[in-house]
This record gives structure tokens, C-alpha cells and sequence, in this order.
């Protein structure tokens, strides 16, 4: 394979970031082309909760921020997308649940509603009235408050099935151990690439880019998790449990067993529950079965009169990669570095990627877009999994 190939653009990384960075400029006229290593639909991206952050869950500490308000308009430009309006037609994609919900029990509850009340949070959340309790808090021995709240839950391996065959055309499978960084040359294997603009969008892999790139700049941070599966005869849930912090005491998102095979093992109908928030931070140093019996104990606290006989557990450890912040903490917002002809990219949270691509396509704004039609000789990466397609339960 001898050949040289121009492109605008050259993105590392299939996850959201790069997948939805590849598609935007392709519609702006750029040619552009991405590298995968592993599968299409990235490794946190395939992974994540799939829930359209509007910023409410980052006001939870009792004000609105900064942040929070720029990512306010985040649910409508994806709900755009959604009914094939956006920026990118996603019309194809698979909406779990159009809203979430959050609840809280005992005395927590009097001192949310104020919150809740007040005249920035009124328009985010719905207070419901007992009657109009979905499973499973209609219960009469559910005492706390339930409120709703529109941002939508996406199925994720529904977007980023959709992402990858739109953008499958452009996209190629190679082995990084075969990559090399010449000048202003990108070589892999055979093939010799002399991209106009680089971007690094490859989540956790971001760093061993840079590192080849001879680059310690800028830092990546992980912070990791240890995400519990519990696959049964549960209801379709999303909702978060509001604890003392800001952050969740848990966040539940549900996958109907039915609609893929792993799931179905056992003959079980019924939901997977994918269990993050708080549970999922504070059980990294637990070993799987202790945060197996962590979650138990927390589901048997939080919704008592929920049947946990029956159920199947398992975990996934997984890093969240993001540009580094003092303290370690979660970055407020996407991150877009340059050096150079590079970009270096973390979205920080799926539901930030439009504003992501945003960055991208200011910073390729002082290119004129060659439109060229060149694809890579390469094969097409395999579709990455969801977690619990790939797991062994408990
Ligand atoms: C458990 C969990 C739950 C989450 N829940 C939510 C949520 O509900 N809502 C939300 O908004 N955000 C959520 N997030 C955050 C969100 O998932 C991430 O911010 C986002 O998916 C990151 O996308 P990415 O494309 O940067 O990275 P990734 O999805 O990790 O993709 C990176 C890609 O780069 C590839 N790669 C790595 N190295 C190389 C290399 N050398 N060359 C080429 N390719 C390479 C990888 O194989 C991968 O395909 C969650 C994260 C986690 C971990």
C-alpha cells in the first residue's frame, strides 16, 4: 500500500467526539477522514448512561452555574437532530425515554421543593402529583417526592450505530502500533497521510497520541467508575435518587432485555438497570462483588419494597477521560486545545458534543474546505458493544 492522501482534516478516535466531528465537517465541505483502533462508537460513548445532560443535574448543589446555563440549550439541539432537524439527522436513533426523573425520600424532600420552586429550576422540572407516579413509585411505601424532568434518555448503541454508518465511508480500522508521526506526515502501515489539521479526539487513547506526538500538553485526567448491571424482571426506570451532595446518590437507566440477545440469557424478560451516580464513583476501590453487594444494599434502601430476589449482577470499570482540572474535578465544559495544526479534544459529557464540534469548526474556520473525495484504504472498524452484551453476571 503506497499512497498519499490530503485530507482537511484527520481525526483519531470513533467514539461521539470524533464520529460527530467528522460528520459536521463532511457536511461543511471538508474532507475528512478518521482513524479507529478498536471499534466504532468509542469506548465511553457505547458505555454511557445516554441521558442528555440540560445542565439541571449540575445545579444540583443548589444554584445554577455558569455551565449549567451553556448547557442549557443542549437538549434542543439534540432533540432537533432527534426529529431530523438538526445538524446532523438522527431521526433513525432510538429515544429510550423523553424525560427523567428525580426523587428524593424522607425529610430531603421539603427542602428540594424550595429549591425546585425557585424561578430558575421552574421551567427544568415538573413536580408530580401522586397519582401520576410511574413504576416503581407507585408504591404506597414510596414517602419522598418525585419530580420530572424533560431530558431525554438516548438508546446508545442506537446512536452510535447510526453515527458509525453515517460516517463509515470515511472511517478506517488500523493498529496504532503501526502508526507513526513524521513532521506534518501521519503514517500508518503503508499508507502515508498529510492531514491539513489533526485531531486527537480519542478519549482515554488522547494521551498516547500526544505522547507520540512528543506533546505532555495539554494533560488528560481519569476519573474512573465501577458502573453496576442488574438484569431481571425490573420496570424501565430513569431516574435519579437525590442524596445529601450534588451529585446523585444513583442514577438508574434501563435497557429492555428483549431488544438484544446477551441480555436475554437465562430466558429473563424484563430491563437491564444500569446503575451510576454516586455508587458507581465510590466503588472504584470495592471489588466487584463487594459493589455488587453495595448496590444491593442501596436498591434495598432506596426502593424497599423492590424484589430482589431473582436478579443477575455485574460490573464495569471504566475511566472517564477528560482535560486535567485542579483537584481532579469534572471540567464544566467541552475542551478544545490547539497547538499548531493540532486539535485535541475532550467533550467532557456525550451531551456536550454539539457544542464540541462547534470548537472544531471554528478552528478549521481559516481553512478554505477542499471537499475532496478521498476515503482510506483501510477496513471499516468493527461496531463497538454495549457493557452488558460483553459481561459475565453474578
Ligand atoms: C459510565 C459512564 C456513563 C456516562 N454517562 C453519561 C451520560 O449519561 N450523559 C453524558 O452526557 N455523558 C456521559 N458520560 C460521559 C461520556 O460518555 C463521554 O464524555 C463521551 O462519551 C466521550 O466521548 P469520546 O468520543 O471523547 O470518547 P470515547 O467514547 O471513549 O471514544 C474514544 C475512541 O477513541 C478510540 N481510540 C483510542 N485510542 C486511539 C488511537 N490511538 N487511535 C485511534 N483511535 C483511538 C477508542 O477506541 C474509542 O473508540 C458517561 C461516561 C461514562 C464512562
Amino acid at each position: 500500500m503506497t499512497s498519499l492522501l490530503q485530507p482537511d482534516l484527520l481525526i483519531f478516535g470513533g467514539g461521539i467526539a470524533g464520529l460527530w466531528s467528522l460528520l459536521r465537517a463532511r457536511a461543511a465541505g471538508y474532507s475528512a477522514l478518521l482513524l479507529e483502533s478498536r471499534a466504532l462508537g468509542g469506548v465511553q460513548s457505547i458505555a454511557c448512561q445516554g441521558i442528555i445532560h440540560g445542565g439541571t443535574k449540575y445545579a444540583l448543589g443548589g444554584r445554577l452555574s455558569a455551565a449549567a446555563r451553556a448547557i442549557g440549550e443542549m437538549p434542543g439541539r439534540w432533540r432537533a437532530c432527534l426529529e431530523g432537524g438538526g445538524e446532523l439527522d438522527l431521526s433513525g436513533v432510538r429515544v429510550l425515554s423523553p424525560h427523567q426523573y428525580l426523587w428524593s425520600s424522607g425529610n430531603l424532600a421539603s427542602s428540594l421543593a424550595g429549591f425546585f420552586g425557585s424561578r430558575a429550576m421552574r421551567s427544568r422540572v415538573t413536580p408530580l402529583a401522586r397519582e401520576a407516579f410511574p413504576p416503581p413509585f407507585d408504591q404506597p411505601a414510596f414517602r419522598g417526592a418525585l419530580y420530572r424532568l424533560e431530558e431525554p434518555v438516548l438508546d446508545t448503541a442506537s446512536l452510535m450505530g447510526e453515527l458509525a454508518r453515517q460516517a463509515a465511508p470515511w472511517c478506517g480500522h488500523y493498529d496504532p502500533a503501526a502508526l507513526d508521526f513524521e513532521a506534518e506526515l501521519v503514517k500508518v502501515g503503508g499508507l502515508t497521510l498529510r492531514p491539513r489539521r489533526l485531531l486527537f479526539a480519542a478519549g482515554a487513547g488522547n494521551a498516547a497520541l500526544l505522547e507520540a506526538r512528543g506533546l505532555s500538553q495539554p494533560a488528560m485526567q481519569r476519573r474512573p467508575l465501577q458502573m453496576v448491571m442488574v438484569r431481571g424482571s425490573l420496570p424501565p426506570v430513569y431516574a435519579h435518587a437525590l442524596g445529601a451532595s450534588a451529585n446523585p446518590r444513583l442514577t438508574i437507566t434501563s435497557y429492555p432485555c428483549s431488544q438484544r440477545s446477551g441480555a436475554v440469557a437465562g430466558g429473563v424478560s424484563g430491563n437491564v438497570w444500569y446503575l451510576g451516580g454516586e455508587l458507581s464513583e465510590k466503588g472504584v476501590g470495592r471489588s466487584r462483588e463487594a459493589q455488587i453487594e453495595a448496590a444491593r444494599r442501596e436498591l434495598a434502601s432506596l426502593l424497599p419494597w423492590l424484589d430482589l430476589d431473582g436478579l443477575r449482577f455485574s460490573t464495569l470499570r471504566i475511566d472517564r477521560a477528560e482535560v486535567v482540572t485542579p483537584g481532579g474535578k469534572r471540567p464544566d465544559d467541552i475542551f478544545l486545545g490547539r497547538q499548531g495544526d493540532l486539535l485535541v479534544a475532550w467533550p467532557t459529557k456525550l451531551a456536550f458534543v454539539p457544542r464540541l464540534a462547534d470548537a472544531v469548526l471554528e478552528a478549521l474556520r481559516d481553512l478554505a474546505p477542499s471537499g475532496g473525495g478521498e476515503t482510506l484504504p483501510l477496513p471499516t472498524p468493527p461496531l463497538a458493544q454495549l457493557p452488558w452484551e460483553e459481561t459475565t453476571w453474578s
